[in-house]
């Protein structure tokens, strides 16, 4: 068995490489356990900030990517707590979580550099509104349908504030304002009401 706390093999129910013993090691990793969980859900906060700030065109799919992860992560964690209180095997499932632990940081980082860094051309596309949903939360959660401008797909759903969301109505002429992105992800930095848009 490995050592909870350390992850060092032991042979004996006192660990050779920290020196604690089983109930002091258990301890010691389930207080980590709820620190790296606190890391974890700090940085799902980030991604969303920073998704708020340079939403990518696709961040209805990061959002599921993300909310996958998200259970998964803390699936993991409560099954760890679990198994460290019956003093099971840990190693391969710690790793696992440790492994997941930073990738909201990962991806909110991307996201924010991907905007922040960009010095692309802005693109704007001139398309109409489908349609519109918002979803329950308080974050950027409102989307407008817009008829796709890119080859073999039907719709986008552009992530909007709340303020174009009300704005736009079914059948509108409306110009999407994007930017390339510093790592190649496409972003949206504004819509625009276009009277007399010609449409593609
Ligand atoms: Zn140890």
């Amino acid at each position: 068995m490995h050592c909870p706390n350390c992850g060092a093999e032991r042979e004996h129910p006192v660990c050779e490489v920290c020196g604690l013993h089983p109930e002091a090691a258990e301890v010691a990793f389930r207080r980590r356990l709820i620190y790296q969980t606190a890391i974890f859900l700090v940085g799902t906060l980030a991604f969303l900030s920073a998704g708020q700030l340079f939403p990518p065109l696709e961040l209805d799919l990061m959002l599921v990517f993300l909310g996958a992860l998200f259970f998964l992560t803390l699936a993991l964690g409560v099954w760890l707590d679990a198994r460290a209180r019956r003093r099971r095997e840990l190693e391969l499932l710690r790793r696992l979580f440790r492994t997941l632990v930073p990738v909201p940081w990962l991806l909110a980082g991307l996201i924010f550099l991907n905007g922040q860094l960009d010095a692309q051309p802005p693109v704007h596309r001139v398309t109409r509104v489908a349609g519109k949903f918002t979803m329950p939360g308080t974050l950027r959660s409102s989307r407008l349908l817009v008829v796709s401008w890119r080859e073999g797909r039907e719709f986008e759903r552009v992530p909007v504030s709340r303020d174009d969301f009300l704005r736009f109505h079914r059948g509108d002429p409306v110009e999407i304002r994007m930017r390339g992105g510093f790592l190649g992800i496409p972003w949206v930095y504004d819509v625009y009401q276009k009277e007399d848009a010609v449409e593609r």
